[in-house]
């Protein structure tokens, strides 16, 4: 017979278990505030660590330590109180039995709490899924980092011109808050870092292409943000491409719609990210690539599963017709949400439903260079860049972190420099290309 590994968690009478899935923004808020006097916590992640996605493409780009954008989720909760945290893969959900499935054993639960944000959606392109490299996790921003800098050295052996303007020729694909991110810093390292580091490179051959489908950056934001963006990309020397739909890329050449074909040896995806779901929903709980969830953030049907952040997808809002924004604070507000009504639950009170309170968004740029949409007004230029630098050094999770990032910037700040330009885990684009497939 078959054994059944199980996850080693006590069942408690009297205590309802809810499990949640993913510690990002969503369900860490849940997982930190919900009353353990009345029930067992079971947090449940891939990793052991927190990851502050915001920051990423400054691990990418030499700028922070990725251990400065991580947090040990074990640390992060202290009381252990009723609470759980296993380390481990769900790939499965059983919902008449009320049961998950993971890679370290089988877990029934009270209530279920979705909370496992987005991966990267390549849109169904195989070659550029296959080719491209994504920045959706400490590993990939990694692997980013030691393939900017590998290329720089392979430049450096090479005599063919073109072959060196390919290797340091960088196509970012996805003109979002992230691609723009990318873009700037990307431009600032070619322009402050690199032509010390290689004085025998000659750095005009250093392209940065941002490529956008649509008809302007930022689509997120407002016009007025967007237009600053595409100005202060310009000044760093980006070359933009609107109105460009890429259609493939052969790990050699990027095609676009319009017939444009560059040559680039590194492309990056930041084109779009869509649910992380795991099986187990029918069809018609899905929507958009996302679970649909009703005003309360239940999963229809389902009176004790819940879909909270980047996985939910509700658009019964009129201001949002295509779901929340896949961003942090609607994550944030969802976890803060269903805490409170699993609270209101036990103490029979009336729920109410989710309202989204828009507290804004904003992109840097560069150095001095950011832009800031606040509900009533809007910002850029010197005061944005300070706006947003303070804004994301209190939101990441950890003292230590806030000083590390804090101490980094200042030091990048007066010297012009990134500290970071470590090929510590070489990346290899075989053996990665082999994995994908
Ligand atoms: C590069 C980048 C830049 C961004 N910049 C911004 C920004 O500037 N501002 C902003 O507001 N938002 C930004 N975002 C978006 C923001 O990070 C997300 O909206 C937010 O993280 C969503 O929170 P979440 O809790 O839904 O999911 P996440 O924070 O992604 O957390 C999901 C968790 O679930 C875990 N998980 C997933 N699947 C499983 C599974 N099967 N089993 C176990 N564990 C699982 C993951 O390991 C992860 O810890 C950015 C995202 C990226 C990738």
């Amino acid at each position: 017979m078959k054994k059944v590994v199980t996850m080693n968690i006590p069942t408690v009478k009297d205590l309802k278990r809810v499990v949640i899935i993913g510690a990002g923004f969503a369900g860490l808020q849940v997982a930190k505030k919900l009353r353990r006097d009345k029930f067992q916590v079971v947090l449940i992640d891939k990793n052991n660590y927190h990851t502050f996605q915001p920051l990423l493409y400054q691990v990418a780009t030499a700028g922070l330590e990725p251990d400065s954008i991580a947090h040990s989720i074990r640390n992060i909760i202290k009381d252990r109180k009723n609470f759980f945290f296993r380390l481990a893969n769900v790939y499965y959900i059983n919902i008449n039995q009320q049961k998950i499935y993971t890679n370290i054993g089988e877990l029934n639960y009270d209530y279920l709490i979705i909370a496992t944000g987005s991966v990267t959606n390549f849109f169904g392109k195989k070659n550029i899924e296959y080719f491209s490299l994504p920045m959706k996790s400490i590993p990939e921003a990694l692997d980013l980092r030691s393939l900017i800098l590998q290329d720089f050295e392979s430049a450096l052996l090479t005599n063919d011109i073109k072959e060196k303007k390919r290797l340091m020729t960088f196509v970012i694909v996805g003109g979002g808050p992230t691609g723009v991110e990318l873009a700037g810093a990307l431009a600032e390292m070619k322009r402050y870092v690199l032509p010390n580091d290689y004085p025998d490179l000659d750095i005009k051959y250093m392209n940065i292409h941002l490529l956008q489908a649509s008809s302007r950056l930022l689509d997120g934001m407002s016009e007025q943000s967007a237009k600053e963006a595409y100005k202060n990309l310009e000044e760093l020397g980006v070359i933009i491409w609107l109105n460009c739909l890429v259609q493939d890329y052969d790990g050699k050449i990027v095609f676009t719609e319009n017939n444009k074909k560059i040559e680039s040896a590194n492309v990056i995806w930041a084109a779009g990210v869509k649910g992380a779901i795991i099986k187990g929903f029918a069809n018609e709980d899905i929507k958009r690539q996302r679970i649909l969830v009703d005003d309360y953030l239940k999963v229809i049907k389902y009176d004790n599963i819940f879909a909270i952040g980047d996985v939910a997808y509700n658009d019964q809002n009129k201001s949002y017709p295509n779901g929340y924004p896949m961003t942090a604070q609607p994550a944030i507000q969802q976890g803060n949400y269903l805490v409170k009504n699993f609270n209101y639950l036990l103490d029979k009170n009336v729920i109410k439903p989710f309202v989204y309170l828009n507290l804004g968004s904003m992109a840097t740029i560069g150095r001095n260079k950011a832009v800031c949409d606040f509900p009533f007004f809007k910002l850029k230029g010197f005061l944005a860049w300070i706006i947003w630098m303070f804004v994301h050094l209190i939101s990441l999770v950890g003292f230590r972190n806030r000083v590390i990032a804090l101490t980094n910037w200042i030091i990048q700040y007066l010297q012009y420099n990134k500290s970071v330009r470590l090929i510590i885990r070489p990346f290899n684009r075989k053996k990665n290309h082999l994995k994908i497939n």
